[in-house]
Order: structure tokens, then C-alpha cells, then sequence
């Protein structure tokens, strides 16, 4: 210590101004060098706004009872200034032998007028199971479908899209039965979007693959994975959800998911009954329907590959149905 300011007293004028012009040399060299990297940063952050977007939504809907998680959708709707319409259904089910009343109500925005007169249905369920906050499964399907439809309105379409935001999916896929009951334009129907579980990992996860009700859109899903380039698995299974009700119709389908790597092998096996170990239990499924399923498991990078994913699908249906 002593000999350091035994030094400086030795340090004439001259060069303590030369030390100090350079020092202010180095604060400016610091600084640009901090403007290129925040210019290099600026367009990748600036690319994919929509996670964040999206994430913010997940965490608004996480842990709302169902009653709530409508409300909150019409709230997120209305900041968009979007129409919407309230399909509400009161029905009855029979489940192990016994009849259950079930009520709930489908939200369903419309955009495009559609110069072929085709519908494209796009759909979120919007439930949760009791005692799951729901995040993942399925605020993170809402939030997506939110975005889609911001997206959509913006653009010009030769068919019309019903984004549904589908109710009591988790009660037997009921939201989405009535919906399908209830359509009139069955011979104008050409794709059904379902998302389900977009919340966590890395990979898009589409099935089912080859039940011939998926022939028109699975070349276009797999261009979507080519022009997107995302880790992409398609299979012949895929867990139940909304897209039974059009399936069992014979209206072409497909469903959406985001899963961690290595997911949609496990699901696969579990699907076709095999045996689950700890290790072969889809990561994905330890979270779901589980008291678990917050926030804090889903990521906006997951989102936005989601949203990014079908909207490239739904510019490609577009293509597809240009009209001359
Ligand atoms: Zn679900």
C-alpha cells in the first residue's frame, strides 16, 4: 500500500492528464463496444415480442377457477377490440353408467370473410382440472390462440378461422362435442387446429398421424416444420383432446402440442400401454393435472414456438386456398 502512493507522488503533471484523457478514451471504447452488442441483440429480441406477450397471459389465467378463466379470456379479448360470440350448452352425459348434467360455455372468434366460403376452426380448451392451477394445460393453448388471433386480424383470408376457446374439455371433450354438434357447415369444414399442453420444451409435438382424417393438412404441418426449422416429432397417437370430436366426425384435424425432448417417444409408449418407469414417464404429464402446473413450468420460448409454428401453418392453408 505504502509503495503504490509512493509511486503516484512521483507521477509528474503531464502524465497524470495523459492517464486520465486515457481512461476517458476507455470509458468511450466501453460504451460503443456496449452499443454494438445491444444493436446485434436489438433485432433478435425484437423478432419474438409475443413470449413475453404470451407468458404474461399464462400467468394471468394460471389458478382462476373455470367461471373466471371465461371472464378473464372476454377481458383479454376486449383488449384486442375483437367480436366474439358466447356459445353457451347445458348437457347430459353419461358417465359409468349414470347420467351427468354439464354445463359451459364456448367462445368462439370469427375472422376472415373467406372469398372460398371454407371454415378453418382453430381451438384452445380453456378449463382446467380442479385443483390444478392449469397453466400449462391449458393457459398456455389460451394465451397462443390469444396471439393467433391478434395475428390473424391483421391479415387477409380466403376462408374463415373460428378461433374456439373450447369448455369442460377435461370433463370428456364436451366443449368441443357440442361444437361440432351444433355446426351446420360440416361439407364447408377443411382443418381443425387443437392446442393443448404449449407451455414447456423445445420440441412440436403433432398427432395423430395416418388416421386419414389429417390427409389435406399434414403436408402443409410438415412444411411448417421445414420453413421453421423447430425440432419437430410427428406420431400416429396423440393423447385425447378436443380433436376427437371433429376426428370421430371424419373432419380433418390435427393437434399442436409444445413437449420437452424425448417427450413424444414416451408419450408414444404410454399411449400403446406400455409399462411406465420413472425415467420413461413423459416429463411433460409429471406437472399436468397436478397442483404443479404453474407458471413457473411453462416458458415464453415455448410459447412463442407454438404461436410462430401455427400461424406458418395457417399461411400455408392460405396459400393453399387462393382464390383466382
Ligand atoms: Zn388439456
Amino acid at each position: 500500500m505504502l509503495f503504490r502512493s509512493f509511486a503516484i507522488t512521483k507521477l509528474t503533471v503531464y502524465e497524470l492528464k495523459t492517464r486520465i484523457v486515457q481512461r476517458k478514451l476507455d470509458m468511450l471504447k466501453r460504451i460503443a463496444l456496449l452499443s454494438l452488442t445491444f444493436l446485434f441483440l436489438a433485432p433478435v429480441q425484437q423478432d419474438n415480442p409475443v413470449g413475453p406477450e404470451l407468458y404474461r397471459i399464462v400467468q394471468g389465467i394460471e389458478g382462476l377457477h373455470d367461471a373466471e378463466r371465461l371472464s378473464y379470456i372476454k377481458k383479454e379479448l376486449n383488449k384486442l377490440n375483437v367480436i366474439y360470440r358466447v356459445a353457451k350448452f347445458d348437457t347430459t352425459i353419461r358417465q359409468g353408467g349414470e347420467s351427468k348434467q354439464i354445463s359451459g360455455e364456448n367462445i368462439v372468434v370469427r375472422v376472415g370473410r373467406g372469398g372460398t366460403g371454407k371454415h378453418v376452426v382453430v381451438g384452445a380448451h380453456s378449463d382446467a382440472v380442479p385443483n390444478s392451477p392449469g397453466a400449462n394445460d391449458n393457459g398456455g393453448g389460451v394465451a397462443v390462440l390469444i396471439g393467433l388471433i391478434k395475428t390473424a386480424k391483421q391479415q387477409q383470408w380466403n376462408f374463415t378461422i373460428d378461433f374456439c376457446f373450447f369448455d369442460r374439455e377435461e370433463d370428456g371433450l364436451i366443449g368441443s362435442a357440442v361444437f361440432v354438434r351444433n355446426s351446420r357447415d360440416k361439407e364447408r369444414h377443411l382443418a381443425m387446429i387443437n392446442l393443448d399442453v404449449e407451455g414447456t420444451g423445445e420440441e412440436v409435438y403433432v398427432g395423430p398421424v395416418g388416421k386419414g382424417d389429417d390427409n389435406f393438412i399434414m403436408p402443409l404441418v410438415r412444411e411448417a416444420a421445414r420453413q421453421t426449422g423447430f425440432a419437430f416429432e410427428e406420431r400416429s397417437v396423440y393423447p385425447p383432446s378436443d380433436y376427437q370430436p371433429f376426428a370421430r366426425e371424419g373432419l380433418e384435424n390435427i393437434s399442436i402440442s409444445i413437449v420437452p425432448k424425448g417427450d413424444a417417444d414416451k408419450i408414444t409408449d404410454l399411449l400403446r400401454g406400455t409399462q411406465p418407469t420413472k425415467e420413461s414417464f413423459p416429463e411433460v404429464l409429471k406437472v399436468m393435472h397436478t397442483e404443479r402446473d404453474s407458471a413457473v413450468y411453462v416458458t415464453p420460448s415455448a410459447l412463442a414456438m407454438s404461436h410462430e409454428f401455427t400461424k406458418t401453418v395457417l399461411m400455408l392453408l392460405n396459400e393453399s386456398q387462393k382464390v383466382e
